[in-house]
């Protein structure tokens, strides 16, 4: 299929090459130009003027909103658009309701998950759509779904990020506790990675974590603006969701602390301050 493909970032970069390398034509756009295999455009509008297939993977609302008008000016009549980005439900319905044949297909997986094209995509949207955008899927990821109309997919994706955040800030927990107590602390995760504790992000993250090492991954800055939107769905469906609210303000605390561009297991930094470590 013929793609245009709207951001190359962290998470872009990767998906747009193994399109690429399914053997789709991808012409690419991204405020700072980057090398991703394809074809380079010169704008938003150049990238979707012969596309079957538009894709956006921006960072958050604003971003999207901005280059949504030149792909609904630019893109063929009956061109799939495929939003990746992690956004509000209210603004994927918002261009769902402008554009036909459009799907939110938030993902998760992270960075290595692009890399290896493994992401979990959840997808709102019309089935005909789905069906359509299967080959897409199928070159980025392992497991996707459609969860409903217009807007369900982020409605997931923030039942996701409240998962990970929260799992982070125990892990987090987990970490000071140890250390402060003297325990080898790398054989203690590597115990609970093991039992009924154990978490796919234990394994993918431990070690890093205890390093120290907080080069993103997924920035506390992202997550920060996910907590907005979580917050909001939940608020939306008028349930209360407590701990989410609590993992929120540490991932403030974090971005507040200046850890914003740093990976979001960073949340580390937080906890280990609550406790003068
Ligand atoms: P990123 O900041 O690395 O990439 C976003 C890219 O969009 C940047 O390269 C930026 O230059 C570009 N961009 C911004 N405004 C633009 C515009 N007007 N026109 C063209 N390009 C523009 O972010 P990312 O980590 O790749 O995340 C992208 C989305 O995926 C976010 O919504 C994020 O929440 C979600 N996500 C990220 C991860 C992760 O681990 N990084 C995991 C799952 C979901």
């Amino acid at each position: 299929m013929r793609i245009g493909f709207i951001g190359l970032g962290i998470m872009g970069r990767p998906m747009a090459r193994h399109l690429i390398k399914a053997g789709h034509d991808v012409i690419g756009y991204d405020l700072k130009e980057v090398g991703f295999g394809g074809t380079w455009a010169g704008s938003v509008a150049e990238a979707v003027k012969d596309a079957e297939v538009v894709i956006t993977m921006l960072p958050a609302d604003p971003q999207v909103e901005a280059v949504f008008p030149e792909i609904s000016a630019n893109a063929p009549e009956g061109a799939l658009y495929i939003d990746f980005s992690t956004i509000t439900p209210q603004t994927s319905q918002k261009l769902a309701a402008k554009w036909p044949r459009t799907l939110d297909a938030p993902v998760s997986g992270g960075e290595k998950g692009a890399v290896d094209a493994v992401l979990s995509i959840m997808v709102g949207g019309s089935q005909e759509d789905f069906e359509a955008a299967r080959p897409i899927f199928e070159a980025v990821g392992r497991t996707y779904e459609r969860v409903g109309g217009p807007g369900a997919g982020q409605y997931v994706k923030a039942a996701n990020q409240l998962v990970v955040g929260g799992t982070y800030a125990l892990i987090a927990e987990a970490i000071v506790l140890m250390e402060a107590a003297g325990v080898d602390a790398a054989k203690g995760l590597d115990v609970l990675a093991g039992g009924l504790a154990g978490s796919r992000i234990l394994e993918l993250k431990r070690e890093s974590m205890l390093a120290r090492n907080f080069q993103p991954g997924f920035r506390i800055d992202l997550h920060h603006k996910d907590m907005g939107i979580i917050l909001d769905a939940a608020r939306g469906a008028e349930v209360a969701i407590p701990l989410g609210a609590l993992t929120a303000q540490l991932i403030a605390s974090a971005r507040a602390l200046g850890h914003g561009s740093l990976d979001h297991s960073a949340l580390l930094l937080v906890t280990e301050r609550l406790s003068k470590q």
